[in-house]
Order: structure tokens, then C-alpha cells, then sequence
């Protein structure tokens, strides 16, 4: 090739590389699979829109208090999964941290997820443990056979009094439809507890990134193998210039929307400070449907080893996800199921790109499962030299 040999260079310099792998997206999944290619020799330029790293788990000091700021919501790991927790641990030191959720409905502050204290204050009752299983047994709706709607799973979980009070007008609000054109997968999401245990989560590990989540996804891109750029934009056409491409974007972005848009719900969040504790937890839920958020964050209390004068809280609004909007939670209506099934066919008949994560295969998914389908999608295209079947992992 010799005297060819330049000019080679600067063709695969402008139209991408075939040598190394794309990554499109310098989220967790983007962040991990980079990682795991770069310990196994393959070397990777990571594209990120955005301006930062970390995705929507980003996070960033406020410069007007100094508290540590989850930019995009609130964050919070945890896993049962031991790699994914062990692997998280490489990149960042987590401080112990465990989520205890309040939600003010009609005037009044509960423990959520709903437990034994949420149920006894709400009735005005003292149940001991069989007795409340029974009583909310009693107020169940439905008949036999799986829930489909979020509605459903509810009435049958906790019945009307309760679904009506802590999640009808919650998921109104978060979703911007009825329960009942919900799947009922988003429910099993929260538990219900016949005992006094207020951790919102109950898995082996939990945890907070002492310097932040975007300190943890800058630690994993920190290799020699990994070229970072940010700001720059993918354009689908360029994928056939590289070795191969994973990419977390947006389903339909790839496919520059050609079938129609999926529907996803996106965030505003308003910020207000205060001096000293404003709520005195970090998750204050708004279920009751007159309130127009959804929940105010008060993200000190997510760091509870720094010490800080003021405090930073945000409101949080969701609403319809327009063109110009960060696309935060993928809905799955019926509607978009269809659609989403045209696309997955796309997306399967693509050769060289895998798609990963919460947007790129259009689920609602938390940080510890995006991390483990990271490493599997990244270890089998090492392995097999093949991309992992899009979306193998299934509908959530
Ligand atoms: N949810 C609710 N009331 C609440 C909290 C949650 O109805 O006070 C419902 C709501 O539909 C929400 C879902 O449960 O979207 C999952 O809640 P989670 O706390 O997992 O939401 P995330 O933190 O992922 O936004």
C-alpha cells in the first residue's frame, strides 16, 4: 500500500474507521461496552451529542449551593446482579445509600412504597402484618388471569382506595394518559410491604457514586483505547465506515424516524434553593392529580456525607417528548407496541449495528440492567465476532 497510504488515512479519518468500533452515546451503555472492548484490545471513539458524559444519569455540582445535582432526575443504584455491582465499584467509591421515598397525599406525608405504616395511617388503623394482608386482600379488584393495564395490577394489588390515592393521579401526570392504557409491567416496578421496611428498593446492593455518576462514567471512558467526542451528532449513513457500530440513541432517531415518531415522555425540571433542609428527604412524591409535578428533589440529601449551607431542590414536570425534547421514558401504548415492532424488524435486518439501552431498544430499564445487557452486547460481539439480537433481552 505504500504511497496509498495517506490517502487511505485520510478517507478513514473523514468517513469513520474501519478499525475501530463506533459507540453512539456516552451513557453507562456506551460507557461499558467502550470499556469492555478497550480491555480486550479493540480501541473505540465514543460520539456523544450531548455536552457532557453519563447521559441522564449525569450529574454536576450546582454552582450556586455546591450540592452534587442528579441533571436529569434522581438516580439511584441498585442491583442484585454481583458483577454489575462489583463492576460499578472499579469505577467509582459508593457510599452507603438507601432510598426512602415520601409521598404528601391530601395534605398528609406517607411512606412509600406503600407498607405496613402507609397502610395503618391511611385507615386509620393498627393491622399487625396478617391482619393488613388481609384487609387490602379484602379491597382487591379483579378476576383471575395476568394483569394487562397498570390499573389492573393495581386494583389487584392494593384496591381502589389506595390505587386512587397514591397511584391514579401520579401516573396521569407521569405519563399523560389513564392507568388503564398502561402496561402493567411499569406497576411491578414498586412492591407492597406488610412490614415497617421503608427502603424503596430491595436489592443486595444500593448505593451512591461518591463523586457523582458522570465521575463514574468519565472513569470506565478513560482508557487509551477509548477516543471520546463530544457534541458530535450521528448520522445513520456513516455507520457502514466502521468495524462495527452500538448504538444507544434513540430507536427511531437511527432510522430518522421513517415509521413515525415512538412516543416518549420527557422532563422539566424547576429549580428552587432554600437555606439548610428544605423537605428533609431526598424524594418527596405528588400523587394527588391538583398538584402539577409529579415529585420535588432535594438533591443534598442524595450525599448526606457533604455538609452545605443551601439547598437545591427541582420540581418535576413530565409531558409529551417533542422533536426538540431529551426523550426520557419510552411509553409502549398499544400504538407504539406496533410501531415498535416495525422498527425491531429494521433494527434486526441492520448489519453491523447492535442497539443498546434504554433508548435504543426503546425500554424501561433501570442503571444495573442497562450495565449487565452492556457487558453481555460487548462481550458476545468479542466473542463472536456478531452482534447480540437486538433487543434479545425482551419487552420491559
Ligand atoms: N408511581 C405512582 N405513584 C408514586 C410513585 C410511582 O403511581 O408515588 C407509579 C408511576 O406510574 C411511576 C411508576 O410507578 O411511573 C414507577 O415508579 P418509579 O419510582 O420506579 O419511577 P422512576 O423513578 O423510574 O421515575
Amino acid at each position: 500500500m505504500g504511497r496509498n497510504f495517506p490517502i487511505l488515512c485520510r478517507v478513514l479519518c473523514v468517513q469513520g474507521d474501519l478499525v475501530r468500533v463506533l459507540v453512539v452515546g456516552a451513557g453507562l451503555s456506551g460507557a461499558v461496552i467502550a470499556r469492555v472492548l478497550a480491555e480486550a484490545g479493540v480501541a473505540s471513539v465514543v460520539q456523544e451529542a450531548r455536552d457532557h458524559v453519563a447521559g441522564n444519569c449525569h450529574t454536576r455540582r450546582d454552582e450556586e449551593t455546591g450540592v452534587m445535582v442528579h441533571v436529569h432526575g434522581p438516580h439511584i443504584f441498585h442491583t442484585d446482579d454481583d458483577e454489575v455491582w462489583t463492576y460499578a465499584n472499579r469505577f467509582a467509591r459508593f457510599r452507603p445509600f438507601l432510598h426512602r421515598v415520601k409521598a404528601m397525599v391530601g395534605g398528609a406525608v406517607y411512606t412509600l412504597p406503600i407498607n405496613l405504616h402507609t397502610i395503618n395511617q391511611f385507615f386509620g388503623r393498627c393491622l399487625r402484618p396478617e391482619e393488613a394482608r388481609a384487609f387490602i386482600a379484602a379491597q382487591a379488584e379483579g378476576g383471575p388471569g395476568e394483569a394487562v393495564s397498570f390499573e389492573e395490577q393495581a386494583l389487584r394489588m392494593v384496591g381502589r382506595p389506595l390505587y386512587e390515592a397514591f397511584f391514579k393521579g401520579y401516573t396521569e401526570k407521569q405519563w399523560g394518559v389513564g392507568p388503564e392504557m398502561l402496561p402493567a409491567a411499569i406497576l411491578k416496578r414498586l412492591p407492597l410491604r406488610f412490614s415497617y421496611e421503608d427502603n424503596y428498593f430491595f436489592h443486595r446492593h444500593q448505593g451512591m457514586p461518591e463523586a457523582g455518576y458522570s465521575a463514574m462514567v468519565a472513569a470506565m471512558l478513560d482508557h487509551p483505547l477509548i477516543e471520546l467526542r463530544l457534541k458530535a451528532a450521528f448520522r445513520a449513513e456513516a455507520a457502514g465506515a466502521w468495524r462495527h457500530v452500538f448504538y444507544s440513541g434513540p430507536l427511531d432517531g437511527y432510522f430518522d424516524h421513517a415509521l413515525g415518531r415512538l412516543g416518549y415522555r420527557t422532563l422539566d425540571f424547576e429549580r428552587f434553593t432554600d437555606r439548610g433542609d428544605h423537605q428533609g428527604c431526598a424524594v418527596m412524591n405528588y400523587p394527588d392529580a391538583a398538584v402539577p409535578y409529579t415529585r420535588v428533589t432535594e438533591h443534598k440529601h442524595f450525599a448526606p456525607w457533604e455538609s452545605h449551607a443551601g439547598t437545591v431542590c427541582y420540581r418535576e414536570y413530565s409531558r409529551d417528548c417533542g422533536p426538540g425534547d431529551l426523550p426520557y421514558y419510552p411509553i409502549r401504548l398499544v400504538a407504539d407496541q406496533a410501531l415498535l415492532a416495525a422498527y425491531v424488524a429494521r433494527a434486526r435486518a441492520e448489519r453491523g449495528v447492535t442497539f443498546v439501552g434504554r433508548l435504543g431498544t426503546y425500554r424501561y430499564i433501570d442503571m444495573d440492567q442497562t450495565i449487565r445487557e452492556a457487558l453481555d452486547a460487548a462481550r458476545m460481539w468479542l466473542r463472536e465476532g456478531a452482534a447480540m439480537p437486538a433487543f434479545a433481552a425482551g419487552p420491559v
